[in-house]
């Protein structure tokens, strides 16, 4: 799949200062922040610093280094919100939607880390 990437996507502008946001964690290759419209307690975006789409887009092409980062960035969110499960932590979830099944609203890839409350089952049960 060959994909093509929006330089004008919010995520795109948030990386490059254009727009605010609430950082929580920024490494070499990875910037962590909080959503703007939270989902619950803990709702934290981390995305990888490149330009990839989806998460097929970014595990396909990214460096190893980038993968490296960005894989201990999510780690190191979660431990950051104290979300981690044990010692008191009870869990949290980690979503990244891909296209339009998915619902996916902005094209530059992002894992969800949600937490801080009970989240329920991961999908609703079909009929
Ligand atoms: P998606 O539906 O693409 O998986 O999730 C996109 C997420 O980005 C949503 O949860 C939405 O609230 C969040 N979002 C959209 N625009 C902004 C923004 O300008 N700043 C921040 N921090 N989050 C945003």
């Amino acid at each position: 799949m060959a994909y093509s990437y929006d330089n004008e996507n919010i995520f795109a502008r948030i990386l490059r200062g254009e727009i605010p946001n609430d950082t929580v964690l920024e490494t070499e290759h990875s910037l962590a922040f909080h959503d703007i419209n939270p989902q619950a307690p803990v709702h934290v975006l981390v995305i990888p610093k490149g330009p990839y789409v989806t998460y097929d887009h970014f595990a396909g092409t990214a460096s190893s280094g980038e993968i490296v980062d960005f894989t201990r960035a999510v780690g190191m969110v979660c431990a950051q919100m104290e979300v981690t499960p044990g010692a008191g932590n009870a869990g949290y979830r980690i979503i990244a939607n891909n296209g339009s099944d998915a619902v996916q609203e902005v094209p530059h890839l992002h894992v969800h880390v949600l937490g801080g409350r009970l989240l329920g089952r991961m999908l609703p049960v079909f009929a």
